[in-house]
């Protein structure tokens, strides 16, 4: 089980202690005698272990970095929301098909911006630009922004925010389960709440330092009975021996624990469901290879088909006809455990 994130060793930029919450932060480490360094920039840090890839990494993951966020605007996050809405970079999870070991590149150093009055004036300049539309943020596009909250209050500030916007919702995804201090937040159903989940068999062989998927479902359910939108994502799925049982325990187990915790009146027509199925990408693999040089991740590119993509980097998907067996079988489960339910992709 995940246990609550403490890094090994800090840096800031000597800019946050113009922040409150930079001061606090800083102070907070300095009296757990966590060794705490200026940096000159979270772009840019150096004293970080690194004998070989895989150290770099590890030591990477146990490294928070404080900064201030200095961008004026947030990229696009097409499809699933207009904006992202970057709260914090990276995650101390070492899961091996992470996407962000491959576009955080040599920077997979976890960041927590401390201007965050200044990133949601942002989000309210964005807003206001596409009234009368209501405009969607994703919270967790280059980050699982839930191990930090204990240090930031960052999502609870955020969420609060959006309760309080008429025509902005947030939204974010987290395999993690410290979700006690959001649950009093005034989210005002603004936010949806989505957690990743998998089987046991995957999570134990890939998802390192994250918490299991029956800690995930229970705090899940306690989301739920906060009266949070909440949504599931099934992913990456595999194929493996009993790959079918696996899955049907734990959507059965997911139902199980919802029906427990649903506050009066709901019902799973309130749930979203999003199902992605395995796929790499050479650089990917490489990537992988170089961190998890032991990795028994199934990435034979002859076992699967070649699916061109967008920018020439094509990934490698299950084939056809797994992949049809596949979307059947989630179609299936889905109708079966949450009747309702609103799947809004399987890829
Ligand atoms: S928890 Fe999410 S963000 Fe963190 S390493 Fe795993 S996949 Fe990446």
């Amino acid at each position: 089980m995940a246990k609550e994130f403490i890094p090994t060793r800090v840096f800031y930029e000597p800019g946050v202690l113009d922040y409150p919450l930079g001061k606090t932060l800083v102070q907070h480490f300095r009296q757990l005698e966590i060794p705490i360094t200026p940096t000159t920039s979270h772009n840019r840090v150096i004293g970080i272990p690194s004998k070989n890839a895989t150290e770099a990494f590890r030591e990477a993951k146990r490294t928070l970095v404080i900064g201030v966020r200095r961008s004026k605007t947030f990229q696009s996050c097409k499809p699933s929301a207009h904006y992202q809405l970057p709260l914090v970079t990276s995650c101390p999870g070492m899961c091996e098909y992470c996407y962000l070991a491959t576009t955080l590149g040599k920077k997979p150093y976890v960041r927590v911006y401390v201007n965050l009055e200044e990133i949601l004036d942002i989000a309210s300049k964005l807003i206001q630009e596409r009234l009368p539309e209501i405009t969607q943020f994703e919270g967790a596009a280059t980050s699982d922004p839930l191990p930090v909250e204990h240090y930031t209050g960052a999502l609870k500030q955020t969420i609060e925010f959006f309760g309080q916007e008429p025509n902005g919702r947030f939204r974010f995804v987290t395999k993690y389960t410290e979700v006690d201090s959001l649950l009093d937040a005034q989210h005002e159903g603004h936010t949806r709440f989505r957690f990743s989940l998998n089987c046991d068999e995957v999570v134990h062989k890939f998802e390192h330092l994250t918490p299991s998927p029956e800690d995930r479902i229970i705090a899940a359910g306690k989301v739920l009975n906060a009266e949070y939108p909440l949504g599931f994502i099934i992913a990456p799925i595999f194929r493996f021996h009993g790959w079918k049982e696996a899955y049907r325990r734990l959507l059965e187990r997911s139902a199980d624990e919802l029906a427990k915790r649903a506050p009066s009146g709901w019902s799973s027509d309130q749930l979203t469901l999003e199902f992605i199925s395995h796929r790499f990408t050479l650089k990917a693999k490489a990537n992988i290879l170089t961190v998890f040089p032991n990795s028994s991740l199934p990435m034979a590119e002859d076992e699967r088909k070649f699916k061109y993509g967008q920018f020439g980097y094509g990934k490698y998907i299950y084939k056809q006809e797994e992949m049809e067996e596949l979307r059947e079988f989630f179609q299936e489960q889905a109708k079966c455990y949450f009747p309702l339910a609103h799947v809004e992709y399987f890829i």
